[in-house]
């Protein structure tokens, strides 16, 4: 293994302060402009169903909590909205959900295919854990990325907060996603009750290991309808370490996307997303929800946005990335990592 990018050195930086975290800070931007340049490419993300089999203790929208309305979009608002997104300065459309299929595979599929047929948009899917055969199928119909994010990488912590389900079944979808040739997005939280922070240096090296196109990471934020409702994010109190593991994550991962993810404005309201963007990422996710839906797909409360037009969400992404100098990508944003790679680093 390389000497660089050891457990030690990424808890050594977790730690850092004052001017150390200065020069922290400083390095992972400077990694992040060398191999990814200054562009931040925009992704909509249209959460188009919040139905969902399983009962993950910190998520909102688990299956055991009767106060969420259940909605699935139809294909055709499916449809709309990338309408709506196609020849914005969007060039993703990210297809999330929960994890039962609020769409039938065939569904899902006819609407990736329309979207490839009709729109230029890159299509991503997220929707959790499913068998091989149907991640072949979606990427026989053109689905070009997957985000599945393995939450932690300490597998009796993930035992304990996804009943049922297990890390090693989470890594083998994610290894069959990249034999697929998908572009293939993981990552976690920070900061989920139980978590030291040897766990979230090994989360930051596992993302590594993993050789991944994108790595999605954020912050921990209670949900009061959830059996961890009471229970603070163990970095309570200390809230830059969200930050120090985005330029650590970076540091360690040059050539992945990363994104500035919606949690850290819920933290950090108004300001979150665009520190991240100074800080390591590359990528912003708008919302693109109808705005009738975004009420029901809260996975933790504070969620910014709830009110908001596509529109809106957009026209504030840019602004907010303009204001830091950085500019709008131009075309899909695909991964920079060549497909032949070898995938798994020793
Ligand atoms: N079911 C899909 C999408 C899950 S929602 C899948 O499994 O891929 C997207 C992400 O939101 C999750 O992967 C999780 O990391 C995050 N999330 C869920 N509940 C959260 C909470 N309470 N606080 C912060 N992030 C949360």
């Amino acid at each position: 293994m390389n000497i660089e990018y050891t457990k030690e050195r990424a808890i050594r930086l977790l730690r850092v302060e004052g001017v150390d975290l200065e020069s922290l800070y400083r390095e992972a931007d400077s990694v992040r402009r060398k191999n990814m340049g200054d562009d931040v490419f925009i992704r909509g993300i249209v959460e188009f169903s919040n139905m969902c089999a399983n009962n993950c203790l910190y998520c909102g929208i688990r299956a055991s909590n009767k106060n969420v309305k259940r909605y699935t979009m139809g294909a055709d608002e499916i449809l709309d909205a990338a309408y709506a997104m196609a020849g914005s300065l969007q060039s993703t459309i990210v297809l999330q959900s929960g994890e039962t299929p609020g769409l039938k595979d065939e569904e899902l599929g006819e609407v990736i295919k329309r979207i490839k047929r009709e729109t230029t948009l890159a299509v991503t899917v997220s929707a959790g854990n499913r068998p091989y055969e149907t991640y072949r199928y979606w990427r026989e119909c053109g689905m070009d990325r997957y985000l599945l994010r393995f939450e932690t990488s300490d597998p009796a912590l993930y035992d304990k907060l996804h009943p049922g389900s297990t890390l090693a079944e989470r890594l083998k979808c994610l290894y069959s996603l990249q034999s697929l040739n998908v572009q293939t997005g993981s990552g976690f939280m920070i900061g989920v009750p139980g978590e030291t922070i040897e766990m979230l240096a090994d989360n930051i090296l596992l993302c590594r290991k993993l050789d991944l196109d994108m790595i999605g990471i954020g912050p921990y934020i209670p949900h009061p309808r959830t059996p961890l409702g009471n229970e603070k994010n163990v970095y309570n109190g200390n809230p830059e370490i969200f930050f120090k593991a985005v330029a650590v994550l970076r540091i360690f991962n040059p050539d992945a996307h990363i994104p500035a993810t919606t949690a850290f404005d819920a933290v950090f309201p108004g300001e979150g997303r665009n520190l991240a963007l100074q800080r390591g990422a590359n990528i912003f996710m708008p919302n693109n929800t109808p705005v009738a839906y975004r009420k029901d797909y809260l996975l933790y409360p504070g969620k910014p946005g709830v009110d908001e037009s596509p529109d809106q969400s957009l026209n504030a992404a840019v602004l907010r990335i303009e204001s830091l100098g950085r500019a709008v990508g131009k075309g899909p944003g695909h991964s920079i990592k060549s497909a032949d790679k070898c995938r798994i680093r020793s």
